[in-house]
């Protein structure tokens, strides 16, 4: 197996430990600086600009900045400090006048014009065509076809806009540490599994406090939520955890995000507006799969209709159980996830918590990567001594068949302290092809699982091992794909709204018994998930699903209008009233702040674009459908899936891919049959 390679591979990889959070700002001066220069020098090329004098050059210049500033955006979402924060804070304001700069370069634009328009163009291949033709887009939707005036403007909103947004998550993160509760006796904590009062005795431990101590940590909270049969205990996280960062609640106008949200919205409305979109919703699907405004809102109506019936019957079934099996007459928000854990035992005799000693992460990670190898042939192996931030990081490398090295990832899977909560896949590198020399990619791959206590392996829920394959899809994407420039390689120039589609799909594998086997295995015996086990998981799959999809459809609908609104639409509350009455069966609590944490679409890359989950979810289940008919290891059927989606990641139009794996465009029902909503 050849090893070149892969030191290649490492050689390149970001220092972690030599980041220094003080050098930061000025080593991105000089960065953007030299940039700024030899941009300037390209852009006065003599004679005719070609995509090797030109492009090649363009996109070496802007892999600079993204090497750089990669690692230093995964530090501060997964080792933030003081420090780093106010670097962070300081440097994304110079990229974002630097991308603002370069998006509004009329020297830049016009080279790309040229590259367009002149002769050579037709002889280009398709993949470089699109480059252009996707940059000349990006260059009309960054503002250059605006005015002088219009475009001071739309710069200053985009500087604000970013400010604001990390100031969002920041408030989010604040909030979520300035709460704890410690409690000297567990008589309050009753019904809590083991590991999490372990967990919680941890962190009192960890603060010098005697007995147990809760936070806001989403492990902590979704347990105490779950299982505890401390109802008050329950009411009183649930008010601190949904109004988190807002102007309710144990910590109100601490962090309040309300001014943050409010501004983010008129901001985008006027940058929609600058660049003739009637809204931003309009802006945010130029870039989209989803044809328009109005097909993205029927697309949501029509999956809230269909699945209204069953939210309620959930909701029904819900509230009966509870009145007459649990003593709670009138079921509130911190008693939904309490009676569905104690429904879904009732009704499956199944809780989460049994299988969690059947999900050793090191069995579950090993067998992931079987599972991987036997879809799309691919060899994952862990990678020593590589720099990293943490000691419980891994590193792995991918190979394909033909023992070729196609990537690199970080595997960083549990919740500590100056980590932002959640999961997610990020861009280390990107691959590319520079002088003949592949540049291969490496991902960040992030969970916020339960870590190991007293040295153990550390038992994940079977949620957690669909989170896990969730990202792994994504990490795929990123990882084999085998186009040579950056702005269309992996998941780059991959439309939003189709951009979960790999990760979704591979979920599907956590429900199959024997990709199940493969990941699982009881922690002491090593023996095989029971039967009957098995059968009541799958049984209780799609237990609550109407309930599920309503919630899921409230926060797209609500992401969705308030981005189709105008600056002098309803408050964002009163919008989200009129969603809740339309979708939600639950009444939620009046004080509930829900948007004040809703960093998808305030402080990350969803606004207007939380409907891709389900958009995407039609895709995905409509993908899986075709390993249902011919075989769901099917190695053929696997590389298939791997030549049309996850090697030409962005350089295709997404629908053509989907069309020329299905051999048809997507279809909603496989999606409907597999939450349940209807019959095969
Ligand atoms: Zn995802």
């Amino acid at each position: 197996m050849p090893t070149c390679d892969i030191d290649a591979a490492i050689s390149v990889m970001p220092k972690f430990s030599a980041i220094k959070p003080l050098t930061i700002v000025d080593e991105l001066r000089e960065l953007l600086e030299q940039n700024r220069k030899e941009i300037d020098s390209l852009v006065a090329l003599e004679g005719e600009l070609t995509w090797d004098n030109f492009v090649t050059q363009f996109e070496e210049i802007g892999d600079r900045v993204s090497r750089f500033w990669s690692p230093i955006r995964h530090l501060h979402g997964v080792a933030d400090s003081e420090e780093l924060r106010t670097a962070y804070t300081e440097a994304i304001a110079m990229l974002t006048e630097y991308n603002t700069e370069l998006a509004q370069s009329d020297p830049l634009f016009a080279a790309f014009k040229q590259l367009r328009y002149n002769a050579d163009f037709e002889s280009l291949q398709p993949v470089q065509k699109r480059v252009i033709d996707n940059t000349l887009r990006d260059f009309r939707l960054g503002g250059i076809d605006l005015d002088q005036s219009k475009r001071k403007h739309f710069q200053d909103f985009n500087t604000e806009l970013s400010q604001l947004t990390t100031k969002f998550s920041e408030n989010i993160l604040d909030a979520t540490q300035a709460w704890a509760k410690n409690i000297k006796n567990d008589s309050q904590l009753v019904g809590l599994p083991e590991r999490s009062l372990d967990l919680a005795k941890e962190n009192a431990k960890q603060r010098n406090q005697s007995g147990y101590t809760l936070t806001l940590d989403y492990p902590c909270y979704d347990s105490v939520m779950t299982y505890c049969d401390n109802r008050n205990l329950r009411r009183e996280m649930y008010e601190a955890y949904v109004t988190r960062a807002s102007d309710r609640g144990p910590q109100a106008n601490l962090f309040d995000n309300s001014r943050n949200i409010d501004r983010i919205l008129v901001l985008r409305h006027k940058l929609a507006r600058l660049l003739s979109f009637s809204s931003y919703a309009e802006y945010s699907l130029a870039t989209k799969m989803a044809p328009s405004v109005a097909s993205v809102i029927e697309f949501l109506e029509d999956l809230a209709r269909r699945s209204a019936g069953a939210a309620k019957r959930d909701y029904g079934q819900l509230t009966a159980f509870a009145i007459d099996n649990l003593a709670i007459d009138s079921v509130e928000p911190w008693d939904i996830p309490y009676c569905t854990e104690k429904l879904r035992q009732h009704a499956f005799s199944f809780s989460a918590e049994e299988l969690r000693p059947y999900f050793p992460t090191t069995r579950v990670i090993e067998g992931l990567f079987k599972t991987v190898r036997r879809l799309f042939g691919i060899v994952v192996e862990q990678l020593y001594e590589i720099d990293r931030w943490h000691p419980d990081v891994l590193v792995y490398s991918v190979r394909d068949e033909a023992g070729i090295l196609r990537g690199v990832f970080y595997l960083d899977l549990y919740s500590r302290e100056q980590k932002r909560g959640g999961a997610w896949m990020d861009e280390c590198i990107v691959r590319r092809k520079h002088n003949d020399i592949v540049q291969h990619p490496v991902a960040y791959l992030t969970c916020n699982f339960t870590p190991p206590v007293n040295q153990n392996d550390s038992l994940l829920t079977h949620d957690e091992v669909l989170t896990l394959f969730h990202e792994f899809g994504h990490g795929l994407h990123h990882i084999l794909t085998l186009v040579d420039y950056s702005s269309v390689s992996g998941i780059n120039g991959v439309p939003w709204d189709g951009v979960e589609l790999p990760s979704q799909f591979l979920e599907n594998w956590v429900w199959e018994r024997s990709a199940l086997d493969e990941v699982s295995g009881h922690f002491k015996t090593g023996k095989p998930i029971p039967d009957e086990l098995f059968e009541r998981m799958c049984a209780a799959k799609n237990f609550q699903a109407g309930l599920h999809i309503s919630r899921q459809l409230e926060f797209a609908i609500f992401d969705f209008r308030i981005h189709a609104g105008g600056s002098d639409s309803q408050s964002v509350q009163a919008i989200l009233d009129q969603v809740r009455e339309q979708v939600s069966v639950i009444e939620p609590t009046l004080y509930n702040r829900f948007q004040h944490s809703f960093s998808h679409i305030f402080a990350g890359g969803y606004a207007a674009g939380y409907y891709s989950y389900k958009w995407a979810e039609v895709l995905a289940a409509d993908a899986f459908s075709r390993f249902v008919t011919e075989g769901v290891f099917n190695p053929n059927t696997g590389k298939s899936f791997r030549e049309c989606f996850l090697e030409p990641g962005g350089s295709e139009d997404l629908m053509i891919l989907f069309e020329r794996f299905r051999g048809r465009g997507p279809q909603i029902d496989p999606l409907l049959y597999q939450a349940g909503l209807s019959a095969r």
